[in-house]
């Protein structure tokens, strides 16, 4: 399957590999991040990284837990990048497991410069962003030509913990015609509420897509008008994306997912 032309590059003790693990189907990995599993002594993961992907590190490989369980507060993110430190100086071969990209609103780039600045050597595999892949599980293409020819990623929780205070609403409602927010089902009312007041139609089409590419992904169609009630009562649940704009329509047409296969 893989040409015998190309080599893996060698996973170094001592080193660390920030991988991106996709959206949550193992399928979506890419060749050098099922490497990277497959070969590594120790694996710190994130709480969206799907059980599947674990399931390919050796028998001897040790998983190391770093995000959100059980309503518990999530480890520091200082205290995750000293331990990816600490693990590399035991001459490990450290992989840091994340959903998604790790460069995506995945705080990939604070770890990295943590290990860049002690000194420790690490490598980067980009991964299959949900934002991206997640949508097209869901058939929505985040650009078509006839639809946009921009589209705008954001964050829908900000560092306080409300919707980001940083966002030019007015700006990116006129700008971008497809918007793509991560983390923001807690504040949908107050997204659409700012998107609304800043010139979007209240009947524009929104997808919530939870879950994408998972066995249990959910999606609902729905307006900005709408949505936050929509959500409310489907009991919709993070991890879930929110795509605003007219490619939302094709989804009609483009649904794919579990149609007549098995997910
Ligand atoms: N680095 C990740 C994003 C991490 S932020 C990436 O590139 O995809 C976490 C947010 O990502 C979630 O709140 C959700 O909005 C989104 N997300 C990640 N995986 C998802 C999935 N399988 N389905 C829907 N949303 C997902």
């Amino acid at each position: 399957m893989i040409p015998s032309s190309f080599t893996f590059p060698d996973f170094e003790p001592g080193t660390v590999w920030l991988a991106g693990a996709g959206p949550g189907d193992p399928g979506l990995l890419t060749l050098h991040a099922c490497h990277a599993v497959r070969t590594a002594d120790v694996i710190v993961y994130d709480a969206l990284v799907d059980a599947r992907i674990l399931d390919l590190a050796r028998p001897e490989c040790r998983l190391e837990f770093a995000g959100k369980r059980g309503g518990k507060p999530s480890p520091k993110q200082p205290d995750i990048s000293a331990r990816l430190v600490e693990l590399a100086r035991q001459n490990l071969r450290v992989l840091r497991l994340k959903g998604g990209d790790p460069f995506v609103f995945g705080r990939g780039g604070e770890e990295a410069l943590t290990l860049a600045g002690h000194g420790i050597r690490f490598r980067i595999i980009p991964g299959v962003t949900a934002g991206i892949g997640g949508l097209a599980y869901a058939g929505i293409p985040v650009t078509h030509r006839d639809t946009n020819q921009a589209v705008t990623f954001l964050t829908g929780h900000g560092a306080s913990g409300t919707v980001p205070d940083a966002i030019d609403w007015e700006a990116i409602s006129r700008g971008s015609p497809v918007l793509v927010f991560y983390m923001g089902v807690k504040h949908l009312a107050a997204i659409a509420g700012h998107l609304i007041a800043a010139g979007r139609s209240a009947d524009e089409p929104v997808a919530v897509v939870a879950r994408a590419s998972l066995p249990d992904q959910r999606v609902v169609v729905t307006t900005l008008n709408d949505c936050a009630a929509v959500v409310a009562a489907e009991g919709i649940e993070p991890p879930a994306l929110i795509v605003v704009g007219e490619v939302v329509r094709l989804r009609q047409t483009l649904d794919w997912f579990g149609v007549d296969s098995d997910r």
